[in-house]
């Protein structure tokens, strides 16, 4: 874990309520400029980890460091953090503009200067024709962006969002999550941000932590939490995944030959982390997204290809997801494009299900 120069360190950071570990140990480096998110289902101990770096909840152990200064003990409104919230928190009697300039008058910024300053982040987040209105003239997409600028107008060191995007609907969310992104690289903002969305984890993010019950899963950049997952809660947990029951014949260093029920052996890879549980005999699981999965026929060029027949189909626009019960009565998802590639196929009809080696991963139980 590189920590030299970096924006964010996390050291043991624990959170106890009596012996209720709500965090139990979060370790973590972030660099200057980068975008984190931590992703987890409810109650895995996001907001906790977020708090505890705003100085708003104080940490039972551990250490908290930003540009490498010790704040786990520094009071929140010194630790230079900018921070954005679901529920916006603006304050209702104040215009669009004296909401943003407000963090600079709390910090002895001149009027004139403050309101210049404040007008150039509302200018930023596309609202200078609303920049006299109040709060409650403004759509939940507009107070956002208000809460936004409001959170950037002072250059913190830090951003803190915690389900920002929570309250919109789908397509401000995405229109919302591009601006959010775009600002963040055009400032070279250090963001943490809290989301259980897993595609705005996976489009937003430099780096992504994927907790589970206080503790960090794993950590890593999107393409890798979702290709090379290093365990079965990760794969479960983003995006969509099967889960083949197998039995390992054989392995080496990279790869592993196992067979599913009678249905034949299979080539598939061996991932470091994976391997511990997973000696020859062990009963394991065959980790492979749908999209990954290809109905075909006995003459197509995939390494590994099981009999199996058509279950269900789900029409989901631009592809089809097959429900497929292979030859042993285990169940997969296979995603196709529908781009009229492949032959027709319904329930009842009779397919192989073929993959290339590297797509499938063996994971232990
Ligand atoms: P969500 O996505 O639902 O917001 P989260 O991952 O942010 O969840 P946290 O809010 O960090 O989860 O809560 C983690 C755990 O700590 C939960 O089980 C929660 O019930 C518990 N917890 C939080 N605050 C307290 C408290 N004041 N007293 C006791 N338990 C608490």
């Amino acid at each position: 874990m590189a920590t030299s120069g970096a924006a964010l360190q996390l050291k043991e950071l624990q959170r106890y309520y009596e012996s209720f570990g709500a965090v139990r140990g979060v370790s973590l480096s972030l660099e200057p400029g980068q975008f984190l998110t931590l992703l987890g289902p409810s109650g895995s101990g996001k907001t906790t980890t977020l708090l505890m770096i705003a100085g708003f909840l104080e940490p039972s152990a551990g250490e908290i460091l930003i540009n490498q200064r010790p704040v786990t003990h520094i009071a929140a409104h010194k630790r230079d953090i900018g921070m954005v919230f679901q529920n916006y928190a603006l304050f209702p009697h104040m215009t669009v503009t004296d909401n943003v300039a407000f963090p600079l008058k709390m910090r002895g910024i001149a009027r004139k200067e403050a309101r210049e300053q404040a007008q150039h982040f509302i200018e930023k987040v596309g609202l200078e024709r609303f920049a006299r209105r109040f709060p409650a003239q403004l759509s939940g997409g507009q107070q956002q962006r208000v809460a936004l600028a409001r959170a950037l107008v002072f250059s913190p060191s830090l951003v803190l969002m915690d389900e920002p995007l929570g309250a919109l609907d789908r397509r401000l969310r995405l229109q919302m999550q591009e601006e959010i992104k775009k600002l963040q690289v055009d400032l070279g903002l250090t963001v943490v941000y809290v989301t259980h969305d897993q595609e705005e984890a996976l489009t937003m993010s430099d780096r992504v932590a994927v907790m589970e019950n206080g503790l960090i899963a794993s950590f890593g950049p999107p393409k890798q939490i979702y290709e090379a997952p290093d365990n079965r809660f990760v794969a479960g947990f983003i995006g969509e995944s099967n889960f083949i029951q197998c039995q390992v014949r054989q392995q080496d260093q990279n790869y592993a030959l196992a067979a599913v029920g009678d249905c034949g052996d299979v080539r598939v890879l061996m991932r470091q982390s994976a391997q511990a549980g997973a000696s020859a005999s062990d009963d394991s699981v065959i980790f492979v997204r749908p999209e990954r999965l290809h109905l075909c026929t006995p003459d197509d060029h995939y390494h590994n290809k099981l009999s199996a027949s058509v279950v269900g189909e789900i029409y989901l626009g631009d592809a089809t997801l097959f429900r497929v019960r292979l030859a042993d009565g285990q169940e997969v998802r296979v995603k196709r494009p529908n781009r009229g590639i492949g032959a027709p196929l319904h329930p009842g009809d009779h397919c192989f299900v073929g993959w290339q080696t590297d797509d499938g991963v063996l994971l232990r139980h």
